[in-house]
């Protein structure tokens, strides 16, 4: 990943900064993006002591001018983008039918969906002209893409990965707006596969069982009923932060995987589930 770009929102913990450290010891220069832009400071500080390039930029992803500014500040910094991790996300549980605060639902909806729909857009821009606004005048590389056919043998093609969720494949019954919204994000992933492929661009989506992050220790503290709920249906196993990161990893580095959304099982083992088609 020597020479290549990646813009990671969600990155301060998690998977978000898994993956941020792992493609940063790849080679990659990195854009830690999250809400929590002091914590973002320690996720690049840490790359940098360990050699690697990365900046950080405090970014609300629900706010589309900050969302925007991200991606115009990377295509600055690094003058080219090859990897976008769509990652940022909250976590959302309740009883739908009785829940008196449905304003949560329009968050989750908002940050988890509508948000991500946002980032593929700006991702594709900035790949395909450096710039998120589209205006090819702003790339750096002039007319050229800015990451689409480079590369050894000019295989490497830009790649966008959402961290959507095993949630958006299978029934999640304690969280039914958050698995409605990661259901969204498996057909933007799987409706966008062929036109973006088109324009040069791999989209894929990871879609982990319940991952040890403070997504889900949140909920353990918040709502035991929910979290015994969860851990149920997944027999109690917690995937470590590792073994997901191995999975997108996986996803990034294999030209053969164009719309796919991998799940990661809570035993550690990937499938691609098969998901029917016109
Ligand atoms: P996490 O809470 O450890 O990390 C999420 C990060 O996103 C945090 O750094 C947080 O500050 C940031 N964030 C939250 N809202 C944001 C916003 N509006 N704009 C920018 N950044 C924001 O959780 P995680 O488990 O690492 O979650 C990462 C992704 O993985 C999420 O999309 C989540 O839905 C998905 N996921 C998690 C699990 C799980 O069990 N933990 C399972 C499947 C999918």
């Amino acid at each position: 990943m020597h020479g290549k770009a990646a813009l990671i929102t969600g990155a301060a913990n998690g998977i978000g900064r898994a993956l941020a450290l792992q493609l940063a010891s790849a080679g990659a220069a990195v854009t830690v993006a999250d809400i929590d832009g002091a914590a973002a400071e320690k996720v690049a500080a840490e790359i940098s002591s360990r050699g690697g390039r990365a900046i950080a930029l405090p970014c609300d992803v629900s706010n589309s001018a900050q969302h925007l500014e991200a991606f115009r500040r990377h295509a600055q910094a690094w003058g080219r983008l090859d990897y976008a991790l769509l990652n940022a996300g909250i976590g959302e549980s309740g009883d739908l039918v009785w829940c008196k605060s449905p304003s949560a639902w329009q968050k989750t909806l908002d940050i988890d969906l509508r948000a991500v729909a946002e980032g593929v857009r700006l991702a594709a821009r900035t790949m395909l002209t450096g710039s998120p606004e589209g205006r090819r005048s702003d790339s750096p590389g002039g007319e050229r893409a800015a990451g689409a056919g480079t590369g050894p043998g000019g295989q490497h093609k830009p790649v966008i990965m959402i961290t959507a969720s095993a949630g958006g494949v299978f029934p999640m019954p304690v969280s039914p707006v958050y698995a409605a919204s990661k259901a969204g994000c498996v057909q933007l992933t799987r409706s966008l596969a062929e036109p973006l492929a088109r324009q040069g661009i791999r989209i894929c989506a990871l879609c982990p069982q319940f991952v040890d992050t403070a997504l889900v220790r949140d909920i353990q503290k918040a709502d035991a009923a929910t979290a015994a709920e969860l851990m149920r249906d997944t027999h109690s196993r917690l995937l470590s932060v590792d073994q997901v990161t191995q999975a997108g990893m996986a996803l990034l580095t294999d030209p053969s995987k164009v719309g796919t959304c991998l799940v990661v099982l809570a035993n550690g083992s990937w499938v691609e589930p098969q998901l029917a088609r016109f």
